[in-house]
């Protein structure tokens, strides 16, 4: 067992990600506090828009090479869209962080909340998506995007799929529904993609033979969306590749309640990345209206990895002590406005340290590290 601080980066990212961030960056130090956990020790570096102004770079080579030498980070989201030429032509920060460090598993959980108004309340499933290959023309090439034009009016995109690749994001898939209900279930459109979706779904069922605990079936992605839609409560894990697995959870974690509250983590077999579903958000930018909950359980995600990955039981528990914070507060009435609550990003997050606080007060743990 280690109480050794993790060294964690902060990568504030564009939007909304200066609001959700440092909130996220709080109710960890609080629930680390509240479980007698080393504190992080932040690092925050630079990166997105005012990166661009003060690098040169979206993703500065300083940013890569920190990054390196630390447990994990933290990333908000990008506004890649809004960067001006050259960068908005170039690989995003996020594709250039997955590809840079092979963080090819993009684990995306949608469960609902109690009190959170979620269409489908029942739900508690997890996407696997794979992150480093598929439709996703630029993360299939070393220089380049993927994409071409022929002539003006024509566009070709490639897509990549490589049995490793699908192996290695299959056996993830396989493990995790392994720990948690024992079902699987394939996405893919092999009927028409015969050879690219086909290897996909071959080589999951495939790996099926070694997971004999495991149930698995398998639908086409259009059906997907409608079984989803009619019974997202029957999914446990879902295996996907880049494209179809973005799609999916960005519909799965509506269908817990909200995009905002849709967590995901990057992972490598040695690094990870916290990282929210959603974007940037630029509509309610700068207005504190953000809900923080979707960075805040990527956050946990990060510690709970970090505790298996080195044995670490107090950071288990500072994970559930954060998790549990976050619902305790949204089934107490504090939430944002697309929750249909009128707490600012700021109120929910004291709320969210008020809880924990709260559940730690009768050990005497003082848990807001500002107020020490
Ligand atoms: P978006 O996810 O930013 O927003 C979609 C809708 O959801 C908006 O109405 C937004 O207000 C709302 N929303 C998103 N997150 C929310 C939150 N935490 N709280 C409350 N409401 C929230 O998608 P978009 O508008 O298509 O993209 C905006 C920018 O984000 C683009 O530049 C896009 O490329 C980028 N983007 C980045 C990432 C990333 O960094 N991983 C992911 C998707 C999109």
């Amino acid at each position: 067992m280690s109480n050794t601080p993790y060294r964690l980066g902060v990568l504030l990212g564009d939007g909304i990600g200066p609001e959700i961030v440092p909130a996220s960056v709080h109710v960890v130090d609080a629930a680390l506090a509240a479980a007698g956990a080393a504190p992080v020790e932040w690092q925050e570096l630079p990166l997105g828009a005012a990166a661009i102004e003060t690098h040169g770079s979206a993703i500065p080579g300083l940013t890569l090479e920190a990054l390196a030498g630390l447990d994990g980070w933290l990333l908000g989201p990008h506004d890649s869209v809004a960067y001006p030429e050259p960068f908005r032509s170039q690989l995003n920060p996020s594709g250039t962080l997955r590809k840079h460090f092979d963080l090819y598993a993009n684990v995306r959980p949608a469960r609902a909340f109690e009190g959170g108004r979620a269409i489908a309340p029942d739900a508690d499933l997890v996407v696997v998506r794979e992150n480093t290959e598929g439709f996703y023309a630029d993360r299939n090439t070393h220089a380049g995007t993927g994409e071409y034009m022929p002539t003006p009016d024509v566009a070709i995109a490639m897509g990549v799929f490589t049995r490793p690749r699908i192996e290695r994001i299959a056996r993830a898939a396989f493990e995790l529904a392994r720990r948690r209900r024992g079902k699987l279930t394939v996405v893919h459109k092999a009927n028409v993609l015969q050879l690219s979706s086909g290897l996909f779904r071959r080589v999951c069922l495939e790996l099926a033979a070694e997971y004999p605990d495991v149930a698995v079936d398998d639908f086409h992605i259009d059906a997907m969306t409608v079984h989803l839609l009619r019974r997202a409560a029957d999914f446990d894990v879902v295996v996907a590749e880049n494209m179809f697995g973005d799609i999916l959870s960005d519909m799965t974690g509506e269908l817990a309640g909200s995009l905002g509250i849709a967590p995901s983590l990057n992972a490598s077999d040695d690094r990870a990345m916290a990282q929210a579903a959603h974007g940037s958000a630029p509509d309610i930018a700068g207005r504190g209206l953000a809900n923080p909950i979707a960075m805040m359980l990527s956050s946990a995600m990060l510690l709970d990895w970090l505790a298996t990955r080195h044995g670490d039981p107090r950071v288990t528990d500072a994970t559930e002590r954060l998790q549990s914070g976050i619902r305790a507060a949204v089934r107490d009435g504090v939430s944002t406005r697309d929750l249909g609550g009128t707490a600012s990003t700021a109120q929910f997050t004291d709320a969210v340290v008020a809880r924990i606080a709260a559940e730690a007060s009768a050990v005497g743990v003082p848990v807001d590290p500002r107020a020490s």
